[in-house]
């Protein structure tokens, strides 16, 4: 009998989960069911209507470290480059990133370097950042969607949109049946489930998961009228001592971050793009006349905020107290960033243990039931 995995949640840790779970089962069919109506949940790409242009929802960078990541997106992905970072008080553009450690971390972990988990640091400098590989960032053009979620749907059989979790029934610490707002789904005895949500929304599901705190993210789109030129003829720049920490450049598209947004979420759109505007104007050693079209995007939840007490909270595995029910999202990866890679390694982790339950009918090898999560 074929083997059916219901992945709830297509981002990039549902959508990996299927792309493993295909590589290890072939013949299994792999459902994907989200409460939004298209795929890659915080990863992806869209038309959007006030500037008239695709953008990332993102603005989205990888490191040349992040090689789960890097091999959905192909190891030739076209944009990458050393990074630079422009000092606006000492109006210089710097090519050693190191001297910036704090932004760097700061853009990594989007909390602020003195918070973050001495944990997370040390995951960190030990898998992200080996030496020679730090300097090389890839970002997207624009093409998200393109570069990562089609490459991933090959591996989809079904997906199900518009259709939210609510709960789920069990018999014997096994999922039997998947409650949607819409529907109800009844699974067959060698029935997988994967649930790839975000924190937040997988608590509203299982009330025994913790209650994490999040960092919220700010994007600004501006849409010039000519592609703009960046010192050096640099797409990617990060930037000490404004209010955003990244911009770059594809096309008439210029993107810029504010991570860890707290203190910039109640301002007003218009007031964060004209401060974000001068800085850049700053950077290429021109006055600000005008402001182009511009796009203010914000997340509250952008990911987890990196905290010793919040990262103890994240689950030590994917198991949880179902035996057929296993945990993917960046944010279940206890001690790495919550990031594409992070995400990634997740679903390949579910994945793996999904399969092995399906194919062995004990998970893991057939240890009991874990609590859903060990603080
Ligand atoms: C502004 C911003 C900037 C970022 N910048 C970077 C960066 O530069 N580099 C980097 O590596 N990472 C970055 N990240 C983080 C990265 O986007 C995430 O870590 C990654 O996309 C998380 O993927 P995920 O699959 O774990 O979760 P999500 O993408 O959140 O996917 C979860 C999915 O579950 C669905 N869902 C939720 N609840 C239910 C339910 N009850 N039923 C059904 N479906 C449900 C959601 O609709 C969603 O599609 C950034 C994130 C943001 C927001």
């Amino acid at each position: 009998m074929v083997a059916k995995y219901h992945i709830i949640g297509g981002g990039i840790a549902g959508l990996t989960a299927a792309k493993y779970i295909k590589k290890r089962d072939p013949k299994a069919y792999v459902i994907v069911y989200d409460a939004a109506e298209k795929l890659g949940g915080r990863c992806c790409s869209y038309v959007d209507k006030k500037i008239g242009a695709r953008v990332d929802n993102a603005t989205h960078a990888l490191l040349r470290a992040n090689s789960e990541a890097l091999k959905i997106r192909g190891k030739n992905a076209k944009f990458s480059q050393s990074v630079f970072f422009y000092d606006l008080k000492k109006g210089k553009l710097f090519k050693k990133p190191w001297r910036f450690w704090r932004e760097v971390i700061l853009a990594l972990c989007n909390t602020p370097h003195c918070s973050v988990s001495k944990r997370v640091l040390a995951k960190i400098t030990a898998k992200l950042f080996p030496f020679v590989r730090m300097q090389q960032v890839y970002f997207s053009e624009n093409d998200l969607s393109e570069y990562f979620i089609h490459q991933l749907f090959q591996y989809v059989d079904e997906f199900c949109g518009g259709q939210v979790l609510k709960e789920v029934e069990h018999h014997k610490f096994r999922v039997n049946k998947l409650v949607f707002a819409k529907q109800a789904v009844k699974l067959g005895r060698q029935d997988q489930v994967i649930v790839a949500t975000d924190a937040e929304n997988a608590r509203k599901v299982f009330s025994d998961l913790p209650e994490v705190e999040y960092s919220p993210i700010i994007n600004i789109y501006f849409k010039t009228s000519v592609p703009l030129v960046l010192p050096q003829l640099k797409h990617y720049i990060g930037i000490a001592g404004g209010t955003a920490q990244w911009i770059s450049v594809s096309g008439n598209i210029v993107s810029a971050t504010i991570s860890h947004a707290a203190e910039q979420m109640s301002r007003k759109p218009d007031e964060l793009a004209r401060e974000v505007w001068r800085d850049i104007c700053q950077i290429r050693g021109v006055q600000p006349a005008f402001m182009p079209e511009y796009r203010v995007l914000k997340y509250p939840r952008a990911t987890l905020l990196m905290t010793p007490q919040n990262n103890a909270l994240r689950p030590e595995s994917c198991f949880t107290k179902y035996s057929n029910l296993f945990l993917a999202g960046d944010w279940t990866m206890k001690n790495w960033p919550c990031s594409i890679e992070a995400a990634a390694r997740s679903g390949k982790r579910a994945a793996k243990e999904a399969t092995s339950c399906a194919n062995h009918g004990a998970r893991g090898g057939g240890e009991p039931p874990r609590a859903l999560v060990s603080c």
